[in-house]
């Protein structure tokens, strides 16, 4: 069953699939399959050689949460990457590349594989840990082939997309929860995006008034325009990009290196998307 969040999740991802054009759309399947089939291979793997399993489980037991969430956020990232790069570029993404080195990646299969689990069969987590591997072996292995077949189509394949992206974020979300307050919605903007920013020339004619010292802007090339088009004195924003990527005026987000702050980014980008294509379809 799906509950309101997960179902308002699922409803983003499959909003801004449908600003994709049908090119675009097989891209993302090619693309997303070439993915699923790096991490079915691994987690085939994984189960059915024993060292393997048991070393990324003790793997995964000796990391904190806070870094288990950061394995996960970081796979979430490189898979809204992909589409918010077919999006926005209009051209195929280079490569169904994971940031993840394989002893993560490993890790990142494993950890979604229990939390599935865990809400589909949580008997299978009271047995001992010696007996996991082939439960999870015997709950995968008609969801490798099926997907390994050649008879899967497009849209399965994107099906299990939305799914993969849907838990992963609802899996973060969960994490920030449980870690009290510390989920950080603020994170500076990335230093490249800040160093690209361009300087404009203010004419004498113009009034214009920085909204963080309340001063008007002199003649002269101090003056420093987001990508909003909101123009702030140099030395009143890059304290402030130091600590935030919004804009003062608007809220308009700016890239960060900041995992988490990247994946809200680009998750209301998705949003915003997928959001004008429907306004723009019921006219
Ligand atoms: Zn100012
Ligand atoms: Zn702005």
């Amino acid at each position: 069953m799906m509950d309101d969040q997960t179902f308002t999740e699922t409803t983003t991802i499959i909003e801004a699939l449908s600003t994709l054009t049908p090119s675009q759309l097989s891209d993302l399947t090619h693309t997303v399959s070439s993915l699923f089939h790096l991490l079915n291979r691994r987690l085939y793997s994984i189960l059915s050689v024993p060292t393997l399993f048991n070393l990324t489980l003790h793997h995964l037991q000796s990391l904190p949460l806070q870094h288990k969430s950061l394995l996960i956020a970081r796979h979430l990232l490189s898979n809204l990457t992909i589409l918010t790069h077919l999006i926005q570029s209009r051209r195929s993404p280079h490569s169904a590349c994971n940031s993840l080195n394989l002893r993560d990646l490993d890790a990142v299969v494993v950890l979604l594989l229990l939390c599935e689990i865990r809400q589909i069969h949580p008997q299978v987590l009271e047995s001992p840990p010696s007996h996991w591997r082939s439960l999870l072996l015997d709950y995968v292995s008609d969801d490798l082939l099926k997907l390994s077949g050649i008879e899967v189509s497009g849209a399965q394949v994107l099906i299990k997309y939305v799914e993969m992206v849907t838990k992963c974020r609802r899996y973060i979300i969960g994490a920030m929860a449980s870690s009290s307050g510390k989920a950080k919605m603020e994170a500076a903007t990335s230093v490249a995006v800040v160093v690209a920013l361009p300087s404009v020339e203010v004419s004498s004619g113009c009034r214009v008034e920085c909204a963080i010292c309340k001063e008007d802007m002199r003649e002269g090339r101090d003056v420093c325009r987001l990508p909003c088009d909101h123009l702030f004195h140099w030395m009143c924003i890059l304290p402030w990009l130091k600590k935030k990527n919004t804009c003062p005026c608007c809220r308009y987000r700016l890239p960060t290196d900041d995992v988490f702050g990247e994946i809200e980014r680009l998750w209301e980008l998705l949003a915003k998307i997928g959001g004008a294509w429907l306004l723009a379809d019921g006219n």
